[in-house]
């Protein structure tokens, strides 16, 4: 089922499975527990989030030639840092480049999203996947010069930058991808492809990340896993390439589907939003 969470002309905010003709029926239940498809079909005025995690874990240097390209060595244990919940983005809206705490080095990273659907902890990586709801798009944005410069040697301050977390534009169930090791993945940057690679090409696979996560950790339902980036970041370009206003970003997933979102600056400064 390709699920998408959405919200109507009167402002009602559901979720829905999307049909291979486009069109899409309501969901009945809970996502994080009983859930099903209903015959009503739903008027979708604005495509949102899939959910709004109570944890969202990224994964750094997961991808071989994205490890190469940046010099790191590999580590023995995944490399497990925090992106915070105002980061995260719908799908269509705009990333915002910071203004206020400036950066000029914002750059992108497509990554395959993991959807955890039930409280688990202490996971063998052989019952790993039977603990996924389902995968999306993510688009693990980062601030290099907040990331190298300024943050103090950790990295979720370059990366949880409000906007900074686009998400979707669906949650497709774990059925329909029963190995989520295979998947080609690419980032498009105004319509020139600038990142391609294949999920297979991870150092740590999903059902590594999820046993490992898991260890002496609870992982809550609806917890997000970023699960690194292959290479191709603008970081590792000569010269850099960096995102920049009236740019568009697309990261698309095999099976999965394209999560597009504009560029522009951070408005003016507010105290309140
Ligand atoms: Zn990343």
């Amino acid at each position: 089922m390709k699920i998408v969470r959405y919200r109507d002309l009167s402002g009602n905010i559901g979720h829905a499975a999307r049909q291979p003709d486009g069109k899409c029926l309501a969901i009945e239940g809970d996502l994080l527990g009983e859930f099903r498809e209903t015959g009503r079909e739903v008027e979708v005025d604005k495509l949102l989030v899939p959910l709004v995690p109570p944890c969202l874990l990224c994964i750094g240097l997961n991808y071989r030639r994205h490890a190469e390209e940046t010099g790191a060595r590999l580590s023995q244990y995944p490399v497990v840092f925090h992106k915070s919940a105002n980061a995260l983005q719908h799908p269509g809206d705009p990333i915002q480049l910071p203004r206020f705490l400036r950066s000029d080095e914002v750059d992108y990273e497509c990554e395959l999203a993991v959807v955890i659907g039930r409280r688990c902890k202490n996971v063998s990586r052989s019952e790993a996947l039977n603990h996924v709801l389902g995968y999306s798009c993510g688009n693990d944005v980062s601030a290099r010069d907040w990331q190298k410069k300024w943050g103090g040697g950790q990295w979720s301050r370059a990366k949880s930058f409000d906007t900074f977390a686009p998400f979707g534009p669906c949650l497709v169930t774990r059925d329909e991808i029963p190995d989520p090791n295979a998947l080609g993945i690419k980032t498009l940057l105004n319509g020139e492809l600038v990142q391609e690679s294949n999920t297979s090409d991870m150092i740590f696979d999903v059902p590594a990340l999820i046993e490992f996560l898991s260890g002496s950790t609870t992982l809550l339902p609806g917890t997000v896993i970023f699960t690194g980036t292959p290479e191709g970041v603008g970081m590792a370009r000569t010269p850099p390439l960096w995102m920049k206003a009236g740019d568009t970003v697309s990261v698309e997933i095999e099976k999965i589907g394209t999560l597009t979102n504009p560029v522009e600056d951070e408005p003016s400064a507010a105290d309140s939003v």
